[in-house]
């Protein structure tokens, strides 16, 4: 394509409310552009083409898994969210709105209920078992602070997968498959990752697994061991059990619990002196939705003792109505890990995917049952596969940037190769550009051919800041028969005979 046609309105301003390199740079770079209302954006023909590519790469490895791409409408009827018993519990993330008959609608912040509605209409046998189906489209979550450009937005595109089985451990093998398939995407994309245990409410122990790409600017904190393959969300992570003895001092925390249907209590959490609560944990705990912070002097009708507690607190001290020993203490630096004794440290990562062992909890609700071998109706075992398409643009730039721009990874950049012609008007500049660019594009390389009127200067920090992978540099030396070669990432530059740049250009491409 010719630089000098495309819409790429490239620009040195940052925006005021961008903090992030990814918010930043996909803005500045004219790959996105923001729509007014926040975390809503424009995609623009760069932006368009590089999530076009993203998407591709996770199509491809999920078809090559055996998975089939479907599309569920985007708008979905509210009374399914009503049998899965969602449509209270969601909360605010959740757009609801009424269409001209007075009947109730959400946009879908993630897709199960759809999903399923449309297996239980189909699939009717053990026969036709298993399935993997998934859609990469748009969701949208009215998220209470979106930020950070494509990275938490309200409208992002999201690929979502369910998978349908007519056994427990025929869905754990999928599981097990879906993360081989997934650890292969982030690697196609060229990304530094971890996959992590995450927390998975009820189900308990491996039952989800969340997919880290590592970045000091990601919101997740994990804990990672310094030994062995150990990682978990620090909401999942677990030490190796401290012992406390009878001198021990402890701390209370007060916070009040919300349940369903605007029901509440408050509960007490006891914690050793100096460890802190973990909130995801407490809220496991006491099965509540949501804890907020609470007036300490108020009687508590439950109180939660850390587990590792044991015999150093006297429950006695307690007045409640209720009370038991949890885990709910957040992992610290420096602690154990519980399979090989190393060290747990703390690192931060973007959350990009998440694999769930879903169970019955859904076909349960919605009747999504099959025939199993006895002739006998049973509700499918499900699992469910997310990755987010869109956050991936901001997670790949979160990774690979440096102070002048993106640094596009091979298989996300919107081009292989740019080619910048310095001065359009010098015939031999201009004449050698556009023959390296009709032989490599016949070569089948996405070429970018810089045939803009401006200097030269401001050629080169659009390069900089759009980040393809490598570039020619025709210039005044070509006078002397000579072109420069570069690399994006190191900003290399290698000087090529004039002569000898075609050859050149096909050996590496
Ligand atoms: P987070 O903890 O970041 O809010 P989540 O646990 O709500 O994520 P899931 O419901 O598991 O996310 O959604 C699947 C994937 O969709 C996530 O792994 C993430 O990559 C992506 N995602 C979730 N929320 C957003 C958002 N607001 N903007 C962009 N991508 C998102
Ligand atoms: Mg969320």
């Amino acid at each position: 394509m010719r630089f000098s046609k495309l819409l790429i309105p490239t620009s040195k301003e940052v925006p005021n409310d961008a903090t992030l390199a990814s918010h930043i740079y996909l803005i500045r770079g004219g790959f996105i552009q923001s729509v007014g209302g926040a975390g809503l954006y424009n995609f623009l023909p760069l932006g368009k083409k590089i999530l076009d590519k993203v998407r591709a790469v996770v199509k491809d490895e999920l078809d090559k898994a055996g998975c089939q791409e479907v599309a569920l409408s985007f708008v979905t009827p509210a009374n399914l969210w009503q049998e899965s018993g969602r449509l209270e519990k969601y909360g605010k993330e959740l757009l609801r709105f009424k269409d001209r008959k007075d009947n109730d609608f959400i946009l879908g912040p993630t897709h199960e209920e759809m999903m399923v509605n449309m297996v239980r209409q189909t699939i009717k046998s053990y026969k036709q078992l298993p399935l993997n189906l998934y859609q990469i489209n748009l969701k949208f979550r009215d998220e209470i602070r979106p930020r950070f450009g494509l990275m938490r937005g309200r409208e992002f595109l999201m690929k979502d997968g369910y998978s349908f089985h007519a056994s427990l451990e025929d869905m754990q093998r999928e599981f097990a498959y879906m993360e081989k398939t997934y650890k292969k995407i982030f690697t196609r994309l060229g990304l530094d990752f971890r996959v992590v245990e995450a927390d998975s409410g009820a189900i308990g122990g491996s039952g989800s697994k969340e997919f880290m790409v590592l970045a000091d600017s990601g919101e997740d904190t994990i804990v990672v061991c310094d030994s062995c393959d150990y990682g978990a969300n620090i909401e999942a992570a677990i030490a190796k059990p401290k012992v406390y003895d009878t001198s021990t001092e402890v701390n209370t925390v007060v916070m009040k619990a919300l349940y369903d249907e605007g029901k509440s209590s408050i509960v007490t959490f006891v914690l050793p002196s100096g460890i802190t609560l973990q909130e995801v944990k407490a809220c496991h705990s006491v099965g509540a939705n949501e804890l907020v912070e609470y007036d300490s002097s108020t009687k508590s009708s439950v109180v939660v003792i850390e587990e590792t507690l044991g015999a150093a607190v006297n429950p006695s001290d307690y007045d409640a109505d209720e009370m038991f020993y949890e885990d709910i203490s957040s992992v610290c630096e420096g602690d154990s890990c519980v399979h090989c004794s190393g060290t747990l440290r703390y690192s931060k990562g973007i959350e990009a995917g998440h694999i769930f062992q879903l169970g019955t909890q859904y076909s349960k609700a919605l009747g999504c049952n099959f025939l199993d071998e006895n002739g006998k109706s049973v509700p499918m075992e499900m699992g469910t596969y997310g990755i987010g398409v869109s956050r991936l643009l901001a997670a790949i730039i979160e990774q690979n940037h440096d102070d002048k721009g993106c640094i596009w990874t091979k298989e996300s950049a919107p081009f292989d190769l740019q080619i910048i012609v310095s001065n359009i008007k010098d015939e031999g500049q201009m004449a050698l550009g556009e023959k390296l660019y009709g032989a490599m594009k016949a070569k089948g390389v996405d070429v970018l051919l810089d045939d803009r009127k401006d200097r030269y200067g401001a050629k080169m920090k659009d390069y900089e800041l759009i980040g393809v992978p490598h570039a020619v540099v025709i210039g005044k030396n070509l006078a002397d028969g000579k072109v420069e070669f570069m690399t994006r990432k190191e900003m290399l530059k290698e000087e090529v005979s004039a002569e000898n740049i075609l050859s050149f250009l096909q050996e590496r491409f």
